[in-house]
């Protein structure tokens, strides 16, 4: 496998995991023995993306306007999606972009809101994450410079910063060939600084029991859920099917392990069906649908165009 579709499999495979975990968002555990497999209808038709591959197409849009990241082009666009009126929005998310879409600057916004709730630690930063790591796929200290500037801009918390580092370094390990367990113990050195509970939970992660995951929005839950996913499967479709069938957070988690898989195994391990069935739509760019097709071209632009012509025939094969 060329890094060309590991590429394209981590931006095709979070808009996937997120698509999938669409109508189990805010549900029950699934029973093991009934766990949804397919893309299936909820608020969406079966196979749309929701706001977290909408905000990492931002963050997409930002990187290629300018790279590294500017952060104030960065809340700019966020801005923007929030003012067209995306479908749902983070309580958190909702107060930062209200105020920087009102004017304010965004290190002002962000700050006045994470000084009212400074436990806030929600998983809105993971979950659009991905972008920075295909931008800089081959740069690692650059990777998580911008990694944590992309969360500090609306979760500056310390523990969303560091998972957005982690994350990213995993996704960086995987696409330079390593095994999953391989990829997470060397971001693991690569970023030295993760709070201790958030290290206890990554370290924990594959122990776990499915039944002792709670999935919440809290962006813990969300790293455990998602290591959890790629570390005790061995392929695409199970890890994502895992992490979406624990429900609550659904479609969060599995656009973080989708990333996470995509990088790992690459697009042809993610099952046609699925690439067949994902669309989405960006309320800023109405009429214009996002398609697999769509996806894997922008983690090319992202990752530069040389890189992945020198692959093309991984993407023809697909
Ligand atoms: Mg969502
Ligand atoms: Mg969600």
């Amino acid at each position: 496998m060329g890094n060309g579709s590991r590429l394209w499999g981590c931006a095709v495979g979070a808009a996937i995991g997120d698509a999938l975990g669409m109508p189990l968002e805010f549900g029950p555990r699934q029973p093991p023995e009934r766990l949804v497999r397919e893309m299936q209808p909820a608020r969406l038709p079966a196979g749309t993306f929701t706001d977290d591959t909408e905000m990492a197409l931002a963050l997409a849009e930002s990187l290629l306007a300018h790279c590294p990241l500017d952060p104030a082009d960065l809340a700019e666009r966020f801005a923007t999606w929030y003012r067209s009126g995306p479908a749902d929005v983070g309580i958190h998310l909702g107060q930062v972009l209200r105020r920087i879409a009102g004017g304010e600057a965004w290190s002002a916004a962000v700050g006045a809101v994470q000084a009212h709730d400074p436990e806030a630690a929600g998983n809105g930063s993971i979950m659009r994450c991905w972008p920075v790591a295909l931008a800089h796929w081959n740069d690692l200290p650059a990777l998580l410079a911008d990694s944590r500037l992309q969360s500090s801009v609306t979760h500056p918390h310390p523990e969303c910063v560091a998972s957005s580092a982690l994350i990213n370094a995993t996704i960086y390990f995987l696409l330079h060939n390593a095994t999953p367990q391989e990829a997470i113990a060397q971001a693991l050195d690569t970023v030295r600084d993760l709070p201790p509970g958030l290290l206890q939970a990554v370290t924990a992660a594959p122990g776990r029991l499915r039944s002792e995951l709670k999935n919440s929005g809290w962006v813990r839950h969300t790293v455990e859920s998602a290591l959890w996913g790629l570390l005790t499967t061995h392929s695409f479709e199970e890890a994502v099917i895992q992490v979406v069938n624990l429900g609550n957070d659904a479609d969060t988690a599995g656009a973080v392990v989708g990333a996470l898989a995509g990088a790992a195994y690459g697009l042809d391990a993610i099952p046609q069906r699925w690439r067949d069935a994902l669309r989405g739509e960006l309320p800023w760019q109405r009429g214009r649908a996002w398609r697999t097709e769509d996806l894997a071209e922008l983690a090319g632009q992202l990752a530069g165009h040389a890189t992945v012509e020198d692959h093309a025939e991984d993407w023809a094969n697909g």
